[in-house]
């Protein structure tokens, strides 16, 4: 008999992937400019200019050297790269042997759920949360446990949170900004949950704070996103670059062990078993020396911020209530009816394509993907417009 864990996995799409097929259809129907999908997030920016033109020299370069297995970790030049990069801006003491380069942040958390957890263990998380945080972990054996997050602001609500703790607590993820509420953990949120864990760490067994952070640049108005290895000396950061460069189909990022922990080599140790066990070998070696090259390069996200700006304004204006999302390019719209899934099925038949929150662990919202063109979203705004109608909002 086959894994029927992976063979119900493989067969059921998720509710974004499955929006996203109904839009394909859709748009062969009554044509692409008449659908409005805000199911995917994909970047729809370009990647940064500087990534094509380092790309253009390095395909210029030795082809064996170039396309050659890696270290398992990554290059050690990269890794020493970005180590002096991070400790300029957030001034950390990251050495290169505290970086292990990925094939994104999916591959980063897998990995380091896999060098954390024992079967068994605990993991928890604050909903709405990234709803592949569920199947990484239950993959490691382990349990996934959402706790509500904050009534207003989608922040983290302690009280729950504390009760979610217990003796088989491993780890914890946050994701800030947010997919997909777009909001940014404050740092008296992210002292809060450090003081927390450092005392439930001391009574119990050690709790590492994952940090899953491929938005961490996307960010508007100057909102500060806090260093979680600032905090808390049992952090590990898994970062990405598919939406700070917008290159999510090239498989680059990275996973940071804080080097303040007293166990900081086996945790690494561990990383580079977990990477190895998952069969990853390296991460793609075209990419790592990209990486090396435009490190400190962020795709244009003045795009995502009108995009936020006009749609937040619309929206509210429709009588539609929406925290207002900091970063990332995700809005988080309560539904006007209790089920979400009935809003959702409703927006399609005005042709809008949003995402029930009960996949992310949260009912009562949907998420709205706003990395789309400008003018999506102005022809969008009259079938947003109908829809609040339709609920006698506006
Ligand atoms: N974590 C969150 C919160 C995400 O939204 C995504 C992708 O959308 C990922 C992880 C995976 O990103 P990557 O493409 O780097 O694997």
């Amino acid at each position: 008999m086959l894994n029927q864990k992976n063979v119900q996995l493989g067969r059921v799409r998720s509710s974004i992937r499955e929006l996203f097929e109904y839009g394909k259809k859709r748009k062969a129907e009554i044509g692409e400019e008449n659908v409005y999908d805000f199911s995917l997030g994909n970047p729809s920016v370009p990647a940064p200019p500087e990534v094509a033109k380092a790309l253009t020299e390095l395909i210029a370069g030795d082809p064996v050297k170039l396309h050659g297995y890696t270290s398992a970790q990554g290059d050690y030049s990269v890794r020493a790269t970005l180590a002096e990069y991070t400790n300029s801006r957030f001034g950390t003491s990251l050495t290169a042997d505290n970086f292990y380069l990925t094939c994104g942040a999916a591959a980063s958390l897998t990995i380091t759920l896999n060098a954390l957890l024992n079967a068994g263990d605990e993991v928890i998380t604050i909903a709405p949360y990234f709803p592949e945080y569920k199947v990484f972990t239950e993959n490691a054996s382990s349990v996934l446990k959402a706790v509500k997050s904050r009534e207003g602001d989608f922040g983290i609500d302690f009280e729950s949170f504390k009760k979610a703790l217990s003796p088989k607590t491993k780890a914890v993820i946050i994701n800030s900004p947010n997919n997909p509420s777009g909001v940014v953990y404050k740092e008296g949120d992210i002292t809060r949950l450090a003081d927390i864990l450092k005392e439930h760490s001391r009574l119990n067994a050690p709790v590492y704070l994952i940090s899953d952070e491929p938005y961490r640049e996307l960010v508007f108005d100057k909102i500060k996103v806090p260093y979680i290895m600032n905090y808390y000396q049992r952090s590990i950061v898994c970062y990405s670059y598919s939406k700070s460069l917008s290159l999510p189909g090239e498989r680059i990022g990275y996973i940071a062990v804080d080097p303040q922990m007293s166990e900081a080599e086996e945790v690494y140790a561990a990383v580079c078993g977990a990477g190895r066990a998952l069969g990853y070998v390296c991460a793609p070696a075209l990419f790592q020396q990209l990486i090396k090259k435009v490190y400190n390069k962020t795709a244009d996200i003045n795009v995502y911020k009108a995009n936020r700006d006009r749609l937040l304004n619309a929206l509210t204006e429709f009588g539609f209530k929406v925290v207002k999302p900091e970063g990332a390019f995700y809005m988080f719209v309560k539904s006007p009816e209790e089920d979400a899934k009935a809003f959702a099925e409703r927006a399609k038949k005005f042709e809008l394509l949003i995402v029930a929150g009960d996949d992310f662990g949260c009912k009562g919202y949907v998420r709205i993907s706003y990395c789309v063109s400008p003018e999506m979203i102005e022809r969008s705004l009259p079938a947003f417009r109908s829809l609040a109608q339709s609920y006698n909002l506006v």
